[in-house]
């Protein structure tokens, strides 16, 4: 198994996260990681702490910048992306922002569900919880419907994570006619599925979206796919990427993707 570009990950510039930015690049560089792509967050209108997720923009970029002078090589690059927090009412503003700033990839994320975060158990009380997934992915839908400009959706089905039930949950056949139709529109939309291993780090045995879904997204037609091990912490980068690769391996996959400019480039997955 080759080693994996690392395409989603955080650094102190994201409101839940420490680590500098030098720490995540020294880790990646010791695996031997081809490169990474920082990915921090920015969640506007985040109404359980408001200002939480707000993101320096500049700031970030000239960092990122001065890092990328300091370790590109031959063997290893450093991509600058981020991770939208998306909701129906930003994508005007979402699409402006991307206009000011040349990131290499984008990744849409769904952190909040109708202004809710289901991280808090809240989120999941009185109601059946499988309507709580349900209005999850309605509103991944919503998302992606009023907003397209990004390039991988990220961990899709990340909220079984919060809920009841542990690692044990179907997250695909209770739900298949709303993630079929977020497949579907994410391959129509030439968008990445992408494969999050974060979820290991939280007792979990699968990545985010599950393996049915990644076999169907594949049954269905869907080629683009990133992987990212969203690390907060240095121990998390590449976290399980042997393992996933094998997965997309055995599932049909040959290549895997890595933006740069906002445009494809295809990597080999090997058995
Ligand atoms: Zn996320
Ligand atoms: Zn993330």
């Amino acid at each position: 198994m080759t080693r994996l570009w690392d395409a989603h990950m955080h650094t102190s510039f994201s409101g839940d996260c420490q680590t500098p930015p030098e720490d995540m690049i020294l880790k990646a560089k010791e695996l031997n990681l081809p490169g990474i792509t920082f990915t921090d967050h920015l969640d506007w209108d985040y109404k359980e702490e408001p200002g939480l997720f707000d993101l320096d923009l500049d700031a970030y970029r000239n960092r990122i910048q001065k890092l990328q002078q300091q370790y590109t090589s031959e063997n290893f690059q450093i991509l600058w992306g981020i991770e939208l927090g998306l909701q129906p009412h930003l994508a005007p503003r979402h699409r402006k922002l991307l206009e000011s700033y040349p990131f290499d990839f984008v990744i849409g994320s769904s952190h909040v569900v109708h202004s809710v975060d289901p991280y808090y158990p809240s989120y999941f009380e009185d109601r059946a919880w499988k309507d709580s997934y349900r209005e999850y992915y309605c509103s991944i839908l919503e998302n992606i419907q009023s907003f397209d400009d990004f390039d991988s959706y990220g961990h899709l089905d990340y909220v079984f994570r919060y809920g009841p039930e542990g690692s044990a949950k179907d997250t695909y056949t209770d739900y298949a006619d709303l993630v079929d139709t977020i497949l579907k529109e994410l391959i129509r939309h030439d968008k990445a599925l992408e494969i999050n291993t974060g979820a290991y780090r939280c007792g979990m045995t699968k990545p985010n979206p599950s393996q049915k879904i990644i076999k169907r997204y594949y049954d269905l037609g869907g080629r683009l796919i990133t992987i990212g091990a969203d690390a907060h912490k240095t121990e998390h980068v590449g976290l399980n990427f042997p393992m996933v690769g094998q997965l997309l391996y055995n599932i049909g996959f040959r290549e895997y993707y890595v933006y740069k400019k906002r445009q494809p480039a295809a990597f080999p997955l090997t058995d």
